[in-house]
């Protein structure tokens, strides 16, 4: 098949190489220059495992192409619109972008052609873009048919090409057997995965899907602020409770709250859509909100630990910028809180991420470094705040040598407890008291 994919951002760009790689011929258009001039030079703008070698292989194919111009819509069996969806100022998802490629299809298309929503959109989306195309093919005076398809992404940053190649599940929202019949080709190596809903349950499923884990780890998180003040542990009682198949192991790992361009942003959307339509989510009202306080757990940690100090006479050490590990990606990270705070409380911050290495948030007391152990070069206190694997065996005597102080505060319990109090360092984690209290 012929496939057009708009957006080639974490989505589109992942889904175009692994569709190119199906054997389809793919087109990723992107309305942004630099990045398709980048992408023609093998310059690859995001970091996911694996997209390198995947991406050559198939323009090596003749497979895959990069492009800024819309007309490769006209000869596209399916468009798929992979933009961005941000939140606007009530929270609600921003369609502008989906809404410009609806447009942009309608200008293109020739012949009868299905365009399928991959960006994350709101219940009653795919009507908005089956008006837009509408209008602008009747300023056309054309009457070309078209149909409209939801397939809203799952794909998580960092093992997005292996989510791709083995999905538990690919949703395809549609109306009618033509549309059904051409999704089965896009995913013809898939098909024993695909579940077919109609469009609005296909729309609503990706949002609850997000709303439901966040709602775990809210509640997680929540339960490990009590586990420190009881005296319990929270990875005994996630393992307690995850051994119940009812509940299961998955999604149970408290922390210093989730992030990325997905969960905040759907949650708030979803809680949007409730208000809507008269329907109060308040389950998600205040899962939105613990994670907004949960991002300020490790700087309540922090205060409490040296309240004898002046925080401004101590210099601090950052572990991780993303929003996750195997990711570039900052976007509603907890770093950024911790960041903003710091800046303003502390007399210098020394931040590295293994691969992240622009700070997003910029100030003459924050530094970025090139090595983890430089950055805790006279620190008083270390911050893991990401838990990329490369953080999780370090040689604790190095730490002890570079660091002023011994309190290590982290934020996704990736040592143990009773390790790190047995080498003597002050270490605070989540949900999990000391085992000399
Ligand atoms: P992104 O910001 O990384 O990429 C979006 C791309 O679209 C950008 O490159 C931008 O230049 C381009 N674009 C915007 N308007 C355009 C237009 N009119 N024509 C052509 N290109 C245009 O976004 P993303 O993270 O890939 O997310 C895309 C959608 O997928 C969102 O709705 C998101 O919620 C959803 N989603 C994201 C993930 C994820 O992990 N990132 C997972 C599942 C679903």
């Amino acid at each position: 098949m012929i496939i057009s994919i708009v957006g080639s951002g974490y989505v589109g760009l992942v889904t175009g190489t692994c569709l190119a790689d199906c054997g389809h011929t793919v087109y990723c258009i992107d309305i942004n220059k630099q990045k398709i001039d980048n992408l023609n030079k093998g310059i690859i703008p995001i970091y996911e495992p694996g997209l390198d070698t995947l991406i050559e292989k198939n323009i090596g194919l003749n497979k895959l192409y990069f492009t800024t111009d819309y007309d490769v819509i006209s000869k596209s069996d399916v468009t798929f619109i992979a933009v961005g969806t941000p939140p606007g100022e009530d929270g609600s998802a921003d369609l502008q972008y989906v809404l410009a490629v609806a447009e942009q299809f309608g200008k293109q298309i020739v012949k009868k052609s299905v365009i399928c929503t991959k960006s994350t959109v709101p219940v009653g989306t795919a009507d908005k873009v089956r008006n837009t195309i509408l209008n602008v093919l009747k300023e056309r005076n054309e009457n070309i048919e078209f149909e409209v398809v939801s397939n809203p992404e799952f794909l998580k940053e960092g093992t997005a090409i292996e989510d791709f190649m083995n999905p538990d599940r690919i949703v395809i929202g549609c109306d009618n057997s033509y549309s059904q019949d051409i999704m089965k080709l896009v995913y013809e190596k898939y098909t024993d995965k695909i579940i077919f809903t109609s469009i609005k349950s296909a729309e609503m499923i990706k949002y609850a899907s997000n709303s439901m884990l966040a709602t775990r780890i809210a509640f997680m998180n929540e339960l490990s602020n009590l586990c420190d003040k009881v005296g319990a542990n929270i990875e005994d009682v996630a393992k307690g409770m995850g051994t119940d198949t009812r509940i299961g192991p998955k999604f149970l790992n408290a922390g210093c709250g989730y992030g990325g361009s997905c969960f905040p942003k759907d949650v708030k959307a979803l809680i949007q859509t409730g208000k809507e339509n008269n329907v109060d989510l308040s389950i998600l009202h205040h899962v939105d909100m613990s994670n907004t306080w949960q991002k300020h757990i490790l700087l309540d940690k922090f205060q409490d630990h040296f309240k004898l100090y002046y925080k401004e006479d101590l210099k601090v050490a950052v572990w991780g910028l993303s929003f996750k590990p195997n990711t570039d990606d900052t976007r509603e990270a907890t770093s950024l809180v911790m960041l903003q705070w710091l800046k303003d409380n502390v007399s210098h911050i020394n931040v590295y991420d293994p691969i992240v290495k622009e700070l997003p948030i910029k100030s003459d007391n924050i530094s970025i470094c090139n090595d983890k152990y430089e950055a805790l070069d006279g620190v008083d206190c270390l911050f893991i705040v990401t838990e990329w694997d490369e953080f999780k065996n370090p040689n604790f005597n190095m730490i002890k040598e570079y660091m002023n102080g011994d309190t290590i505060i982290d934020g996704r319990n990736i040592y143990s407890l009773k390790e790190l109090e047995n080498k003597g360092f002050n270490y605070i984690s989540i949900g999990r008291p000391s085992i000399y209290k």
